[in-house]
C-alpha cells in the first residue's frame, strides 16, 4: 500500500476514534440520528429538533415538555420516573408554570438533559422503548393536549432589523429615493415593547380600538381600520447578566436559548397617529402572538449562513465573525372563517440585516441587565421579492394591491374572524427543523 494511502486510513481511523469522544451534546444534530417513534419526514419534530415548551393535558397543572413527531414528551413525568438521574435537577423543575427555571440551569443542564432525551429516543435504547407502562405515561398526542405560554416573558424588545421591510416602509411614509433614516445601517434600532399582552398561538383577541385620524378631520375614536400582520421570530433569553454588564457579539450565543416565531400584530391607523414623536405604543401592545416550541439555538447551528454584507462597516462592539444568519423558510397564511388558508407571504430568516447577536451587544452595550425568559422580536421579516414581504402593509402596498383569498374576497389588511398563522422550518438535506405554528384569530372589536 503505497504510504499516502496508509496515511489516509490511519488519518481516517483517527478521526473516526475522536467523534466517538465528543460529547454527546455535539451529535444531536446528527442528520443519521433516528427515533423508534415514527416522525413523518415532513414533520418539524424530528430526533434532531427536540423543542421545549409548557402543556397541560386539562387533568394536571402545566408541566415542560419536549416534541418528538405527534407526541409530546411529559418531562416531569419522565423526571419522576427517574430517567434523568445523573442531571443535577430540582425536583419539581419542569412543573413550574413557566420554563424559566429550567432555562436558568444553564446550558450545561438543559444541554446535557437535551442529550439525554435524545439519547432514550434513539432506536438502539431499549430503556424507555420496552417500558410501555411508562411509555403510556410520558407520551401525549400533541393534539390532545394544550400548549401553554412556554416562559414569563419578564421584558420584550422589538426591532427592525429587516432591510427590505424597513426599505419598502421608508419608501411609503418618507422618501423613495432616502427610505432608510441616517442612523439605520449603523445600529440596529429597536424599542421597549409591552410583554403582558404576549399570548401563546392558538388564542384570539378582539380587534383593537384607539384613536385615528382622518386626513382633513379632527381626531376620531373606533375601532382599528387596518390591523396588520407582522412576520417575526424572537429569541429567549437563557443567561440573566448584572446592570452595567455588556454581551459581546462573540459571546452572544452563550445567553440565547432558543427562538420562536412571533406575530407582532400592529393597528396601522392607529398607529400613523400616535406615534410621534416616542414611538410604537397603543397600535403594538394590544396582543402579540408566539409559537409554543422554543427551539434551541443548537438545533438551529447547523442551517447558519453568512450574514448580510454591511456597508459602512459597523463600530467594533457590533463586528463578529463566522455565519451568523439562519435559513429559516417562513411563511404566512390567512384563514377565512369557513374557508381554506390561502398563503400570502414566503420569507426568509436569512434576509435579516441585523443578527442576533448584533442586537444582544447593542441592546447591553450601555449595560442595560437582561434576564433569562426575556424576549427579543426580530422586526418584520420581508425579503427582497414581492411575495417575500412580512406584513399586509407591504404585500397589499398600504391599500393599493389586495390579495386574493381562496374563498374569492379580497384582503387590504386583516378582517374580523381572519385566523393568520405563520410556519418556519430549515432544510438541508433530509434534516428538516421545523417551529411549529403560531396562530391568532381576530374577533370584531367589542
Ligand atoms: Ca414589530
Amino acid at each position: 500500500m503505497p504510504v499516502g494511502k496508509k496515511m489516509h486510513g490511519l488519518l481516517t481511523s483517527i478521526a473516526k476514534f475522536t467523534l466517538i469522544f465528543e460529547p454527546m451534546s455535539k451529535n444531536l444534530q446528527d442528520p443519521s440520528l433516528r427515533s423508534w417513534i415514527e416522525v413523518k419526514p415532513d414533520s418539524d419534530f424530528p430526533i434532531q429538533n427536540l423543542p421545549f415548551g409548557m402543556f397541560t393535558d386539562g387533568k394536571t397543572d402545566p408541566h415542560a415538555c419536549c416534541a418528538i413527531g405527534e407526541y409530546v414528551i411529559d418531562l416531569q413525568k419522565l423526571h419522576e420516573l427517574s430517567y434523568f438521574n445523573n442531571i443535577p435537577l430540582p425536583v419539581n423543575v419542569f412543573a413550574r408554570t413557566y420554563l424559566n427555571d429550567f432555562i436558568g440551569l444553564g446550558k450545561e443542564t438543559t444541554g446535557a438533559l437535551r442529550a439525554r432525551i435524545s439519547e432514550l429516543l434513539q432506536t438502539d435504547n431499549k430503556q424507555l422503548q420496552d417500558n410501555k407502562a411508562d411509555r403510556e405515561i410520558v407520551f401525549k398526542f400533541q393534539k390532545d393536549v394544550t400548549m401553554l405560554l412556554p416562559v414569563r416573558i419578564g421584558d420584550y424588545t422589538d426591532f427592525y432589523s429587516s432591510i427590505d421591510h424597513a426599505t419598502n416602509v421608508g419608501k411609503m411614509f418618507r422618501d423613495p429615493e432616502n427610505a432608510l433614516l441616517p442612523n439605520w445601517k449603523h445600529l440596529p434600532v429597536g424599542y421597549h415593547g409591552r410583554a403582558s399582552s404576549i399570548c401563546v398561538s392558538g388564542h384570539s383577541f378582539h380587534r383593537p380600538k384607539g384613536q385615528t385620524k382622518p386626513t382633513d378631520a379632527p381626531p376620531v375614536f373606533g375601532a382599528c381600520k387596518l390591523l396588520d400582520f407582522e412576520l417575526e421570530t424572537a429569541f429567549i433569553i437563557g443567561r440573566s447578566t448584572q446592570m452595567g454588564e455588556s454581551v459581546s457579539t462573540d459571546k452572544a450565543g452563550e445567553y440565547i436559548f432558543g427562538m420562536v416565531l412571533f406575530n407582532d400584530w400592529s393597528a396601522r391607523d392607529i398607529q400613523t397617529w400616535e406615534y410621534v414623536p416616542l414611538g410604537p405604543f397603543l397600535a403594538k401592545n394590544f396582543a402579540s402572538t408566539m409559537s409554543p416550541w422554543i427551539v434551541t439555538i443548537e438545533a438551529l447551528e447547523a442551517f447558519r449562513v453568512k450574514g448580510y454584507k454591511q456597508e459602512p462597516k459597523v463600530l467594533p462592539y457590533l463586528e463578529y465573525s463566522g455565519k451568523k444568519n439562519i435559513d429559516i423558510n417562513l411563511e404566512v397564511y390567512i384563514k377565512p372563517e369557513n374557508s381554506e388558508a390561502a398563503r400570502v407571504c414566503e420569507s426568509n430568516y436569512r434576509y435579516m440585516y441585523w443578527t442576533m447577536e448584533q442586537q444582544l451587544a447593542h441592546h447591553t452595550v450601555n449595560g442595560c441587565n437582561i434576564n433569562v425568559g426575556d424576549m427579543m422580536a426580530s422586526g418584520t421579516i420581508s425579503g427582497p421579492e414581492k411575495h417575500q414581504f412580512g406584513s399586509m402593509l407591504e404585500l397589499s402596498w398600504r391599500g393599493t394591491n389586495p390579495l386574493k383569498m381562496k374563498d374569492g374576497s379580497e384582503r387590504k389588511f386583516i378582517n374580523d374572524h381572519d385566523t393568520v398563522i405563520l410556519r418556519g422550518w430549515c432544510k438541508k438535506g433530509d434534516l428538516r427543523i421545523g417551529f411549529g405554528e403560531c396562530a391568532a384569530k381576530v374577533l370584531p372589536a367589542t
